[in-house]
């Protein structure tokens, strides 16, 4: 890739201009701002160079390192009045806060001492020489962490169902089966900090009695797979992985599992089969994993995100981590922000900041000057959110009050040039594509919305249509086994509400 070449020069140039011993060059994680990449941060400086080439390595070298003349043509604050533009004089940054993404564009993720010098693995000693499971427990229920994968359950409450089975054999799952179209929070996490996932997982093990544990990733994310197996490679050699986790006499260890593309894998109990070497298909509920999960076995299962928030947890406290967000929603939340915005990019806020500050402030308002339409929040089980409800602070309760939902935090901003209409079916179609078939309601009626709206586009629908659209998709919501297909008429439905006259404009015969 582009980084790895500007990676390379830079390393080369040290060399060549004798100073390869004075300065470390080290690859990190993902910085977030993803439309100015690839970026390379001089420290102690702190200086932001974006849209870095491989040809740029020399004078970076030769004019910041060397003589300490920044070089400004490649800042990003072109016009900053000081020496040195830092991270946080970036706009993009200024409302965000971190917690998930800590650590990624400031730690080298291969390198566990760079974790452990930022906090790593503190919250896994509490975890292991200062608390008891009922006080781990408690801190997470004080902390009012709820799933980031999108359904929002209380994570305490996950843990303590599994806590309190008895069984000999427990599991811990990681869900990394990111899906959802512009969706990339948990590959970042994974590929930035990695041992953030495994630290929580141990500690999970520790909390609910359980020794082995899952990760399930999707095989599409290979650089991710492997800072993770880097990370337990490392996690093991330094006695926080694997057999009397630093003298504790606690044993657990984690495999790798990779999930081959299927979206619906991301449903927890289609992702449990899958790992078990089944088709993944989602089975009914109850009973629920965290009782009967993995080969029948009481399993606690989390995304990405969730797992990322826990150590921190653990080490600040969860009276500070409930101090952030909203009285529904505690903590923050990752979005992948992407569509017709200037500043696309990954972006982590408080829980409770507003559509508008994170569409305008964080990015930069709409490109090229054209008039914001709508975003869809919540990838294809999602809906349209409209000019009017951007000043909604968002948490779980707010997004469904208005018609969307969290998800796993895709976040695609839509213009005036847009046609609802064929939003509507790209993600239509996509659902449809991905249902495992297994109920009637998601295999027929998702098919029976993309055959309508085929005709409604076409120019050959009625206004009977829009009616039998709805109707349909009144059946999928009560009559799909899964959430894949509850939520799959989600975005034809919010978007007829919001957006009917774009319907109409198909409608010929209007009788
Ligand atoms: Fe499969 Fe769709 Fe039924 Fe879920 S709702 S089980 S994806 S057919």
């Amino acid at each position: 890739s582009r980084s790895d070449q500007i990676y390379q020069n830079l390393i080369e140039e040290c060399k060549a201009q004798g100073i390869a011993d004075e300065v470390q060059v080290v690859k990190t994680g993902c910085f977030g701002f993803c439309e100015q990449g690839p970026i390379v941060k001089i420290l102690p400086e702190d200086s932001f160079y974006v849209k870095v080439t491989p040809e740029d390595a020399k004078e970076l070298i030769s004019e910041h390192v060397i003589k300490g003349r920044e070089v400004t043509r490649l800042l990003y604050d072109k016009e900053s009045s000081r020496k040195h533009a830092k991270v946080e004089d970036i706009k993009f940054y200024q409302k965000q806060f971190r917690i998930v993404l800590r650590n990624c564009g400031f730690i080298d993720p291969e390198n566990i001492d760079e974790y452990i010098a930022r906090e790593g693995y503190q919250g896994l000693e509490k975890a292991l020489f200062e608390m008891t499971g009922e006080e781990i427990i408690e801190e997470l229920k004080t902390a009012g962490l709820r799933g980031r994968g999108g359904a929002g359950f209380p994570t305490w409450m996950k843990w303590n169902f599994s806590r309190q089975v008895q069984n000999d054999t427990k599991y811990v799952v990681c869900n990394a089966d990111e899906g959802d179209p512009g969706a990339y929070m948990d590959r970042s996490t994974c590929e930035g900090d990695p041992h953030s996932v495994l630290e929580a997982m141990t500690i999970c093990g520790k909390t609910i009695g359980a020794n082995q544990g899952f990760i399930y990733i999707r095989a599409e994310y290979p650089l991710a797979i492997h800072r993770l197996e880097i990370a337990m490679k490392q996690a093991r050699e330094y006695g926080l992985l694997g057999k009397n986790i630093l003298g504790s006499g606690f044993d657990f260890d984690i495999e790798i599992r990779l999930g081959a593309g299927a979206f619906v894998c991301g449903e927890e109990t289609a992702l449990l089969q899958s790992i078990e070497g089944k088709r993944g298909m989602p089975q009914p509920r109850p009973p629920f994993p965290a009782v009967k999960g993995l080969w029948g076995k009481p399993t606690v299962i989390n995304n990405v995100e969730t797992w990322a928030n826990v150590p921190v947890i653990l080490t600040k406290g969860g009276n500070w981590f409930n101090k952030i967000g909203t009285a529904d929603s505690k903590g923050t939340k990752v979005f992948a922000l992407t569509g017709k915005i200037r500043n696309s990019g990954l972006v982590e806020v408080p829980m409770g900041t507003t559509l508008r500050e994170i569409i305008y402030d964080i990015g930069g308002g709409i490109a090229h000057d054209k008039k914001f339409k709508a975003v869809q929040t919540g990838g294809p089980s999602g809906g349209v959110i409209t000019a009017e409800n951007l000043d909604t602070p968002i948490d779980f309760g707010s997004l469904i009050r208005i018609g969307s939902m969290m998800g796993s935090g895709g976040m695609i901003v839509m213009d005036e040039d847009d046609c609802i209409v064929d939003v509507a079916k790209f993600y239509l179609n996509f659902s449809v594509d991905e249902s495992c078939g297994k109920c009637a309601p998601c295999r027929i009626g998702g098919k029976s919305l993309c055959n309508i709206l085929e005709k409604i586009t076409a120019g050959n629908g009625t206004l009977k249509d829009l009616d039998t659209l709805a109707n349909i998709g009144e059946a999928m919501k009560k009559g799909s086994l899964c959430a894949l297909g509850q939520t799959t008429p989600n975005p034809v439905l919010s978007s007829i509400k919001h957006f009917k006259e774009e319907y109409l404009a198909h409608i010929v015969d209007k009788t």
